[in-house]
């Protein structure tokens, strides 16, 4: 359902509140209810505003086009109304915003970041020499040292993992789970998070379970990540869209500006926020 909302609000919704909506309210950026209030309201005033209305069948480039003959506020709205697959890398492997999912792998499935640092380094407590890509790694070592400020304490457990070491892990969940169960668990090789080195497994010592959103750092986290450009990627309720059951360890760096609009965004998930398919499977 809130796969559906998130589209609404995407660029289907836009067509569906036309250009005339965006020329009447050039600046909103509330809610839906809001701008289709304004729209009701500006159609009684101004009726002849209606012959703008595009209709939702035209494809989102002959809209683009509308918009730029309509001017340029009409172009900057319809640009705040694109979903933001539009406009942001979320195929590219080195992309700080690359969408990793049962049905987006990375390409190359044996894809190694060039920038690994160890975050240990930069005073983030680890498991056994873990390394993150540099921006990841920075951002963890200034989130480390606000939640310490905040009197929270927490380690990265787990952080870039090779094509090869996932290649292994998987049919270990395998073996022990079975593999239906595995798959919701573990990725693939090709297919994980931490194969980006931009993903990180976050705990207070506890063991990686459920339980561990009860603590006060997996809350601390949840609350405060965004600001540092992390964002929890496998919520609560959400395993038919993301594919995997709830983890709230896992946290997944987009950098700051991506996350904080993630945020403002009151999206559940990466492919809602992306307007990207639910992944639940391979
Ligand atoms: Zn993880």
């Amino acid at each position: 359902m809130a796969h559906m909302v998130h589209k609404i609000g995407g660029i289907s919704g836009a067509l569906a509140l036309g250009i005339s909506c965006a020329l009447l309210t050039p600046f909103a950026s509330g809610s839906e209810s809001s701008a289709t209030e304004k729209q009701a309201s500006a159609a009684t005033e101004k009726p002849q505003q209606a012959t703008l209305h595009v209709d939702p069948a035209i494809p989102y480039r002959s809209a683009q086009s509308m918009a730029d003959a309509l001017g340029p506020m009409a172009t900057l709205m319809m640009a705040s109304r694109q979903p933001r697959s539009e406009t942001i890398d979320f195929t590219s492997a080195d992309s700080l915003t690359v969408l990793v999912n049962k049905k987006n792998p990375l390409t190359p499935l044996s894809y190694t970041p060039k920038d690994l640092v160890a975050p240990t380094s930069l005073g983030v407590p680890s498991f056994g020499g873990q390394l993150l890509r540099k921006d990841a790694a920075e951002a963890l070592a200034q989130m480390y040292a606000a939640a310490k400020k905040a009197g929270v304490f927490f380690e990265l457990r787990s952080g870039y993992r090779s094509a090869s070491t996932q290649a292994t892990l998987h049919p270990g969940y395998a073996n022990r789970y079975g593999s239906e169960h595995a798959e919701l668990l573990s990725a693939r090789a090709g297919y994980s998070e931490h194969q980006t080195g931009l993903a990180v497994d976050l705990t207070d010592g506890s063991e990686l379970t459920a339980a561990f959103a009860k603590t006060e750092a997996a809350q601390w986290l949840a609350a405060n990540s965004w600001k540092y450009g992390f964002i929890l990627r496998y919520t609560q309720g959400n395993t038919g869209v993301t594919g995997y059951n709830f983890e709230p360890w896992h946290f997944r760096f987009l950098g700051v500006e991506e996350s904080t609009r993630y945020y403002r965004s009151g999206a559940k998930t990466y492919e809602d926020y992306l307007g990207q398919p639910a992944a639940p499977t391979y």
